[in-house]
């Protein structure tokens, strides 16, 4: 069986009177691409901003490496191992591609702001390998030639390639991908799968929101299903499309 990265137990998250996520259980394992799907409003960015300790929630609790994180905060989860990218690209426009990629690396070093301010050697070697390293992610990614490029000059889809790179940046085991595919065209979907898959061919899992149902079910090895909040239904792509409960819910049957 394979290992439990991050385990969400009966976590909840209410706003005022709303409970936009009630009651969800999730795991994420090691090596897997966990999708998840629901209409707009069913609380899919919410269950990601409290895997990612962006959102307290008011009940439940989150484990990952089998440690409870409910206390800690979103910096503390990316040195924790999760990465993740945003509905709303969040890329700083006016800088290039790599300074944005530099930007989320110096997350990850252990390399402290008295460091940055004296520029000592260790210091100067040290933003060496990690701008090797974001060249080396900007490759994977297919955006190697506009490291020296401005976001602003960028198309979306690229933008969101971007994005991707940079959660990369902080070598997460976990890797939470909000709707990356929204808006793409049908071939810009399928390369978006391609980098999917090497992603987790990397051995880094992947949680995936997305709209597109080509991509959900070619790529995701297990689907959780939220409705109203609520897990409705938990399984394998096959299980997922054959769910009564999934079929009136969500894909219109
Ligand atoms: P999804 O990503 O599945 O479309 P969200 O998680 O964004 O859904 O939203 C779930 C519900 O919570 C929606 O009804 C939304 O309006 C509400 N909501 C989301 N964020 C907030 C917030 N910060 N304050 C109040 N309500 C919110
Ligand atoms: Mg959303």
């Amino acid at each position: 069986m394979s290992k439990i990265l991050v385990k969400a137990e009966q976590v909840s998250v209410k706003f005022g009177g709303l409970w936009a996520v009630k009651k969800v259980d999730v795991d994420v394992k090691a090596g897997e691409i966990l999708g998840i799907i629901g209409p707009n409003g069913a609380g899919k960015s919410t269950l990601l901003n409290v895997l990612t300790g962006l959102q307290r929630p008011s009940a439940g609790q989150i484990q990952i490496d089998n440690g409870y994180v409910s206390k800690k905060d979103a910096w503390q989860m990316v040195k924790m191992g999760i990465g993740r990218s945003f509905q709303t690209i969040r890329l700083l426009n006016e800088l290039t591609v790599i300074e944005n990629l530099l930007i989320g690396g110096h997350l990850y070093t252990k390399r402290g702001l008295l460091d940055v301010l004296g520029r000592t050697v260790r210091w100067r070697k040290t933003e060496q390998q990690i701008t090797n390293k974001a060249m080396e992610l900007l490759q994977l990614l297919g955006i190697g030639h506009k490291a020296q490029e401005e976001i602003s000059a960028l198309s979306l889809e690229e933008r969101r390639r971007v994005e991707i790179a940079r959660a990369l940046m902080t070598r997460p085991k976990v890797l939470l991908l909000d709707e990356p595919g929204a808006g793409f065209s049908p071939q810009e979907s399928d390369q978006l799968c391609e980098l999917i898959l090497s992603i987790r061919n990397r051995g880094i899992s992947v949680v995936l929101v997305e709209h597109n149902m080509k991509v959900i079910m070619s790529l995701a090895d297990r689907i959780i299903v939220l409705d109203h909040g609520q897990k409705i239904a938990d399984g394998t792509p096959k299980e997922i499309s054959e769910d009564e409960l999934v079929i009136r819910a969500y894909l219109g049957g």
